[in-house]
């Protein structure tokens, strides 16, 4: 019966590796974005970056407009645009990247709403969307000829 003596450090040491254990889950819940990646929106696996770069689009919003039905907005309004030298003094930008979750395969974009002042990035919304609503834009972007667009 020599155990139960050491009965509290057991339970010590147990409650010890849960705490260890859920702290670890939520650093990687937290860091998750910053390694460009997301969490699926369909089984919350991370989802990763799939396209090596990330696509700008205009925004027929100025300032602090907002919208609702985000999906629907974004995919019927954004329009490509090369770089942020484009972008008109109060009007609003996004961009636009791929991920592919790594457990289901399911295909998403994360859009971030920004607008630009002085340079700086003021971030106004950030979105999870699905790929299949936005595929034809990033097809568009990728079709356009931006050293002609510049001249
Ligand atoms: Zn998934």
């Amino acid at each position: 019966m020599g155990w139960i003596y050491y009965m509290p450090e057991i339970l010590f040491v147990i409650a010890a590796i849960i705490a260890v254990f859920g702290i670890i889950s939520l650093v990687r819940s937290l860091s998750a974005d910053k390694e460009g990646k997301i969490l699926c929106r369909k089984c919350q696996a991370p989802a990763v970056k799939s396209a090596s770069h990330a696509y700008l689009f205009l925004i027929p919003a100025s300032f602090d407009q907002e919208y609702e039905d985000a999906e629907g907005y974004l995919s019927r309004n954004m329009k490509p645009i090369a770089g942020k030298d484009q972008i008109p003094t109060g009007r609003r930008a996004c961009w636009l990247e791929v991920f592919t979750c790594t457990k289901c395969d399911e295909r998403q974009v994360r859009i971030r709403d920004f607008l630009q002042v002085r340079g700086e990035e003021y971030l106004k919304g950030t979105y999870i969307l699905p790929y299949a609503s936005f595929r034809s834009l990033t097809e568009q972007w990728e079709e356009m000829d931006w050293n002609r667009e510049r001249r």
